[in-house]
């Protein structure tokens, strides 16, 4: 198998695995529990926590466990509208976002908010200009990603995050959920961020909403006590040790792990380039993990299950958009038949370079073959 989907999601780490399942044997106690196995779980759940504000620069209190990213993000975006009422009713975002922060923004729309999306430049980045000129009195929420998913071009999140603090009435949400792990993240003028572990050889499930503590948040789900008031439920201890792990397993390495992935996409465009069909949407604003590309007259679907065949995984658009074309490759491309050519290829540290050549020596036969039966 060549697995070049990581960016769709990561098989766990074994470590992570172990971690997971030596914690569900050994603290199995409700952390809520008055007696010595609550407390024994309610101590490793602030070890862990303690682990993940050190690795992110951020304060334990500023952590809030989630199933995931879906999660953070409506909570991020539901919990600031509730809470600041009396503030504007305009929130600021890009076309490219992910699904989870766009669908609570359309629905919000049908609320009466009104949404404002930003005009990227030819490369895919925000507009600083466009961003300064949109933001009014009414402005209440400026959500932004720093990586987008498909294309992997990375916006300067630390950028827009200075622009914004001149802003102090508006607050700053980021889905990092493509940057943790791969690269290191300033905290520092995000007001709310939102990942999933899942993306960095953790466990589907569990992710995490960062709110700066001077924030205040109204909870999506409320009920008994949790870690935080902002989620409630009984916390879910390994799988929290589980994110625990994985994102130190990640930090470990972090800066040689993105040091081997630029030599594989280095690699990977020279090849790709020597395809004459092969247009690379991707640009020099993406991280190397991502490398998307259209194929000139073979639809993306053809190519992912001719490429499946061979025991070869890629993504079309992302897993989790609807159907059609790629509209973040419109977006950027302004090309219909780009946008519904487009494939994403994601490389991970774990990728090997043997595996890169295969892929090749595959993706050409396909595309001649391909093009031929089009003929
Ligand atoms: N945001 C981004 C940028 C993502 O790539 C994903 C996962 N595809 C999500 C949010 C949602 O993550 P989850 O499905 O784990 O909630």
């Amino acid at each position: 198998m060549i697995y070049l989907d990581y960016s769709a999601t990561t098989k766990p780490d074994k470590g992570v695995l172990d971690t997971f399942v030596e914690v569900s044997n050994r603290y199995f106690g409700n952390p809520n529990s008055l007696h010595k196995l609550g407390s024994e779980a309610k101590n490793l759940i602030s070890a862990s926590t303690s682990q993940i504000a050190t690795i992110l620069g951020v304060k334990e209190k500023e952590i809030i466990y989630t199933s995931g990213a879906t999660e953070a993000n409506n909570t991020a975006i539901f919990g600031v509208i509730r809470s600041y009422t009396t503030r504007g009713k305009e929130i600021i975002t890009t076309p490219l976002e992910h699904s989870s922060v766009l669908e609570p923004l359309k629905y919000l729309e049908t609320l009466g908010y009104k949404i404002k999306y930003l005009s990227l430049d030819q490369n895919g980045l925000v507009d600083i200009e466009d961003l300064k000129r949109k933001l009014s009195d009414e402005t209440l929420l400026v959500s932004i990603s720093s990586i987008n998913s498909e294309t992997g071009i990375r916006q300067n999140v630390e950028q827009i995050g200075k622009v914004l603090k001149e802003y102090p009435k508006v607050i700053f949400h980021s889905d990092v959920t493509q940057s943790i792990g791969k690269e290191k993240i300033n905290f520092d003028f995000i007001d709310l961020a939102s990942f999933s572990a899942q993306k960095f050889y953790g466990l589907k499930g569990i992710g995490c909403l960062i709110k700066k503590e001077y924030i205040s948040l109204i909870p999506l789900i409320h009920g008994g006590k949790s870690t935080t008031i902002y989620r409630s439920g009984t916390p879910a201890i390994s799988l929290i040790a589980s994110l625990a792990k994985a994102l130190r397993l990640a930090y470990t390495n972090i800066e040689e792990n993105y040091a081997k992935v630029e030599k594989l996409n280095s690699f990977l465009i020279h090849e790709l380039k020597k395809i004459e069909d092969v247009h690379i949407n991707s640009n020099r604003y993406s991280i190397p993990n991502i490398v998307n590309i259209s194929i000139l007259g073979v639809k993306a679907e053809t190519m992912l299950h001719a490429l499946e065949e061979e025991d070869i995984y890629l993504s079309t658009k992302t897993a989790c958009s609807g159907d059609g074309y790629s509209l973040a490759i419109y977006t950027l491309t302004g090309d219909k038949n780009l946008a519904s050519s487009s494939l994403r290829i994601s490389l991970s540290h774990l990728t090997e370079k043997e595996e890169l050549v295969v892929f090749m020596k595959i993706l050409k036969e396909k595309v001649d073959h391909l093009k031929k039966i089009m003929e």
